[in-house]
């Protein structure tokens, strides 16, 4: 067993491994936690598990990765530079993002974790802990969101806001019309699977398709112009004589 602490008892984050058959993906945790040495000494306790850890060392750090990129868990030190955990978990929850959280918090913090538990926090964890704990604390909080209904959508660095019709890529804002918004969710709501042009047709534009038209790949050119040009991966995939789709997440 490893113990995390310090000299005030600050501690971090981790991630999981999970298995689709013989398939295995990372789980994605950023973690949030300023104090360097623990912070690093997580992240290496959690790689070796397998785990993909992306470490924020300040508040706004930390905002930015959680509404840039699609995480599978955070770990948010209440007590961070620039902006505390709190406030960004108020946050990310008034923009809808369900992923789950746990608040790492002193000994003593007790209204803090009230309020936090208040806020949508999933669960907490009071420094010192030992890595297994929080092993075993972030598999429950995973486990317990996969039935969520959740409405931000990302792959890779993009994210697609459900509620708030926000878009980015690598944290910069897209603007895309009504009809490029709701192409981009139907693939994006099933990252990986080829989508031939006439479900694209019946679901987009709700009527039957017109096998003389080019629509769909005029929508798809713009489409992608608007989210893979200057960025990598090229997410939007065609899929010669079939369709097209969203690359799938390889999440690592
Ligand atoms: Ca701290």
């Amino acid at each position: 067993m490893v113990l995390v602490e310090d000299a005030e008892g600050r501690a971090g984050g981790g991630v999981i491994l999970r298995s689709f058959g013989l398939v295995f993906f990372k789980m994605k945790v950023l973690l949030a936690e300023d104090e360097r040495k623990i912070a690093s000494f997580i992240r290496k306790g959690l790689e070796a598990e397998g785990f993909a850890v992306d470490v924020a060392e300040n508040g706004s750090e930390a905002y930015e990765l959680a509404t840039g990129r699609p995480y599978d868990a955070i770990l948010l030190d209440i007590m961070l530079p620039g902006r505390d955990g709190l406030s960004i978990l108020r946050q990310l929850r008034s923009r809808g993002m369900s992923v789950p959280v746990i608040l790492v918090t002193a000994r003593g913090e007790l209204n803090e974790r009230l309020e936090g538990l208040n806020l949508g926090a999933d669960d907490y964890l009071v420094k010192p802990f030992f890595i297994e704990e929080l092993v075993a604390r972030l598999h429950a909080v995973i486990r317990r969101s996969e039935g969520r209904p959740t409405s931000v959508l990302g792959v890779a660095d993009l994210s697609i806001d459900l509620v708030t019709r926000e878009v980015t890529r690598g944290g910069e804002r897209i603007e895309l019309t009504r009809r490029e918004f709701a192409l981009l969710e139907y693939l994006a709501r099933s990252p990986g699977r080829v989508l031939t042009r006439i479900q694209i047709c019946e679901q987009v534009w709700e009527y039957d398709f017109d096998p003389g038209t080019n629509l769909v790949d005029v929508y798809i050119q713009r489409l992608r112009r608007k989210i893979d040009d200057g960025h990598e991966p090229k997410l939007i995939e065609t899929v010669r004589g079939v369709g097209y789709r969203l690359r799938a997440d390889s999440r690592d």
